[in-house]
């Protein structure tokens, strides 16, 4: 049974990523800064998975984390580093350091960490995938720390892929639109994202599902990828590639 660790995976895209993972036979440990959630939904999932937690901007949480699966015996085959966080949209000049810190920390750092640990261990081989976004790819005003941290993290995948060909780790990247989950709607609820406007200006007329992310992380995560290391999927309803006024 392969053991897929999902980061995050309390809730959203990582969730849904956790059972569709879980339904196609994968172990599954699930590494979310909410402990005490990741360990409900891995019990709700069945016997054969974990829960943990697990802060990824923190190495020491991370080193931990690690240090928990080791004592169980378990070597990850895939590691989908989900975990992130949104970033607010005020006006560049008033940002400062401390957030943009926190959200390379959490969505940059955090999937390097893990993925350094993942491959570690990954002696026999094995898959990551990451989580990118659309913000990597086009410009979100005010976004300054997520953007940049997306960029990095389509600069991390492309670097780690191509180093770790030899050891046959893939590293691969997903970069969604706009999924809807909570993340979506604590922006609309803030005032932060106009729903109507994000329809008018996708190709499909709609958020996308947290459960078409996951099929393409299976995917990505499968051996039908094989041929597949250091690119970027973007599965964006079209969002990229329209040119037009929406
Ligand atoms: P979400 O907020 O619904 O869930 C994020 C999960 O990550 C939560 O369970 C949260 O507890 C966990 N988390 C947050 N900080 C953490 C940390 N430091 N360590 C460990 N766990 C932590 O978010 P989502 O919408 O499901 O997004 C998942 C990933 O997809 C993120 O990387 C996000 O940037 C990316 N993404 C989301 C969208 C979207 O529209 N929702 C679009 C593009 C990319």
């Amino acid at each position: 049974m392969r053991t897929t660790l999902i980061t995050g995976g309390a809730d959203g895209i990582g969730w849904a990523t956790a059972q569709m993972f879980a339904a196609r036979g994968d172990r599954v440990v699930i590494a979310d800064i909410k402990g005490d959630r990741a360990l409900e939904r891995a019990a709700s999932l069945g016997a054969d998975h974990l829960g943990l937690p697990c802060d990824v901007s923190d190495e020491h949480s991370v080193l931990g984390f690690f240090t928990a699966l080791d004592a169980r015996g378990l070597t990850a085959g895939a590691l989908i580093n989900n975990a992130g966080a949104g970033d607010t949209a005020k006006p560049s000049l008033e940002q400062d350091a401390a957030h943009m810190r926190r959200m390379l920390d959490i969505n940059l750092t955090g999937t390097f960490l893990m993925a350094r640990e993942a491959a570690r261990r990954m002696t026999h081989g094995g898959a990551i995938v990451n989580l990118a976004s659309i913000a990597a790819l086009t410009a979100l005003p005010g976004r300054n720390g997520y953007c940049a941290a997306k960029a990095g993290v389509v600069a991390l995948t492309r670097n780690l892929g191509c180093e770790w060909a030899d050891r046959g780790i893939r590293v691969n990247a997903v970069a969604p639109g706009y999924v809807q989950t909570d993340l979506v709607r604590t922006l609309e609820r803030e005032g932060l994202l106009d729903a109507d406007a994000i329809r008018r200006r996708s190709p499909i007329g709609r958020f996308i599902e947290p459960a078409e992310i996951a099929e393409v992380l299976w995917f990505l995560a499968s051996p039908a990828a094989s041929a597949i290391t250091a690119s970027v999927v973007p599965v964006d309803g079209g969002w990229t590639a329209f040119g037009a006024a929406g």
